[in-house]
C-alpha cells in the first residue's frame, strides 16, 4: 500500500520527519485556562512506530490533533518533511494534510449516508483524482482490506471492525507518509481490536510512521518507542531495547491481514 514510500532504515541517519518545537496549546474555559501542550518537543524518523500513552485529560488527543494539522497550536514551531507547516495558511494546511497525513478515530468518523466504497473514495474526491483512477484505487484498497464484499454497505450495516477497516482505508487511500491513530481500538472487542493494530502495523512495515494512542498497556508496549504523556508534557520517551526505528517488529506475518481471517473474527 505505501511501497514507495521510505523505511527510516534507508533514510539518512538522524532524518527528521517531524520536529515540534516548544509546543504549546492553552484551552481557554470562562476564567480557567488548561495547558493541553506544555512545551512539547519531539523528533520522529520517517517509519518510526510510537504509542503515546498517560491519563486521561495529559494532552494525546491534543498532540495528535497538532500533529496532524486539525488543532493549531498557541507557541511554537512544527516542521513537517523539512517545512514550517505552523504558519500555513488553513487552505494550505489542508493539502499538506490531504497529502501526506492520515488519521484514525476511536469512533470511526465515517460519513453515515456513504458507502464503504465512497467514504474510502472521499479523500481522493477532495483531492481532484479523476473517477477512474479513484475506482481502481477503492477497488484496490476494498481487496486489500478485506472489504470486498462489503463495497456497498453504509457505516451502520458494518460491524465495528468492519467500520474502522474502512476508515483505515480511507485514512491511507492518498498514501500518507503519517498515520496518527487516536485510540482506534477503543470501541472493539479485544480480538476485533487486535486485528485492527496489526493492520496498522502492517502499514507500518510498508513504510508509513505510525503514531498511535492508546491506554492499553499491552498495545502500547507492542511499539518500537514509548512516549509517556502528564499534565500535558511528555514525560518518558523510551525506545524499546533492540528495536531499531523503522525496522519491521516481527510481530507481523505479511504486508495485509489475510482477509478471510479479519473477516472471520469481526
Ligand atoms: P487526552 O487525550 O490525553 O485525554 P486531551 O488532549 O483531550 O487529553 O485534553 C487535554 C486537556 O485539554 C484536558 O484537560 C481537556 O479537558 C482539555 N481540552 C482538550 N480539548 C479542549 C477543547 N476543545 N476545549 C477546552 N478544553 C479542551
Ligand atoms: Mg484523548
Amino acid at each position: 500500500m505505501n511501497a514507495g514510500a521510505a523505511r527510516a532504515a534507508d533514510a539518512a541517519p538522524g532524518t527528521s520527519q517531524i520536529t515540534l518545537q516548544g509546543i504549546e496549546r492553552v484551552f481557554h474555559l470562562g476564567d480557567s485556562s488548561v495547558h493541553a501542550l506544555d512545551r512539547v518537543n519531539l523528533h520522529l524518523a520517517p517509519g518510526e512506530y510510537v504509542s503515546v500513552m498517560g491519563p486521561s485529560g495529559s494532552g494525546k488527543s491534543t498532540l495528535l490533533n497538532v500533529l496532524g494539522l486539525l488543532d493549531r497550536p498557541d507557541a511554537g514551531h512544527y516542521v513537517l518533511e523539512g517545512r514550517d507547516v505552523t504558519t500555513l495558511s488553513p487552505d494550505e494546511q489542508a493539502q499538506v494534510r490531504s497529502r501526506r497525513i492520515g488519521f484514525v478515530f476511536q469512533s470511526f468518523h465515517l460519513v453515515p449516508r456513504l458507502t464503504a466504497a465512497e467514504n474510502i473514495a472521499l479523500p481522493m474526491v477532495l483531492a481532484g483524482i479523476p473517477a477512474r483512477e479513484r475506482e481502481t484505487r477503492v477497488q484496490q484498497a476494498l481487496a486489500g482490506f478485506g472489504l470486498a464484499d462489503r463495497a456497498s454497505h453504509r457505516p451502520d450495516q458494518l460491524s465495528g471492525g468492519q467500520r474502522q477497516r474502512v476508515a483505515i482505508a480511507r485514512a491511507t487511500i492518498m498514501q500518507p507518509a503519517l498515520l496518527l491513530a487516536d485510540e482506534p481500538t477503543g470501541n472493539l472487542d479485544r480480538a476485533t481490536g487486535d486485528e485492527v493494530i496489526r493492520l496498522l502495523e502492517a502499514l507500518n512495515a510498508g513504510g508509513v510512521t505510525l503514531v498511535m494512542v492508546t491506554h492499553d498497556a499491552a498495545l502500547g508496549a507492542r511499539a518500537r518507542r514509548c512516549i509517556r504523556m502528564e499534565d500535558g508534557a511528555i514525560r518518558v520517551d523510551e525506545r524499546r531495547p533492540g528495536a531499531p526505528p523503522g525496522a519491521p517488529s516481527g510481530a507481523q506475518e505479511g504486508p495485509l491481514p489475510e482477509a478471510g481471517a479479519a473477516d472471520a473474527r469481526t
